[in-house]
Formats: C-alpha cells, sequence, structure tokens
C-alpha cells in the first residue's frame, strides 16, 4: 500500500479521494467539495466528472 495522503470523500456515494489539506471540513468530516459538504440538498453536482455521487 502506497502511503496514505488522502480520505475518502465522507460523501458516502461519492469515491472521490481528498487530501487532508485540500478536504473541506464539515462536522468534523472530510468533503472533496461544497456540495457533498451539504450532502447535496440543492441538487449540486461534485465538479468531478469521474464521480457518480450526484448524478
Ligand atoms: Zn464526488
Ligand atoms: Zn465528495
Ligand atoms: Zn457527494
Amino acid at each position: 500500500m502506497p502511503t496514505v495522503t488522502g480520505m475518502k470523500c465522507a460523501c458516502e456515494s461519492c469515491l472521490c479521494v481528498v487530501s487532508l489539506e485540500d478536504a473541506i471540513k464539515k462536522d468534523g468530516k472530510l468533503y472533496c467539495c461544497e456540495a457533498c459538504a451539504n450532502g447535496h440538498t440543492s441538487g449540486e453536482t461534485c465538479g468531478q466528472s469521474a464521480c457518480s455521487c450526484c448524478s
């Protein structure tokens, strides 16, 4: 295993891996983007085209 420099986004269906530095922290969890941090309440997309968490 390579050295872990990131964590999976706390959004359950999000597969994005975020670095600890770039992550958006909310409620003690790490998210890859504002949309995930907000739970996609407004239907915002993740911003990562390869990600299917918000489709
Ligand atoms: Zn995502
Ligand atoms: Zn995410
Ligand atoms: Zn998400």
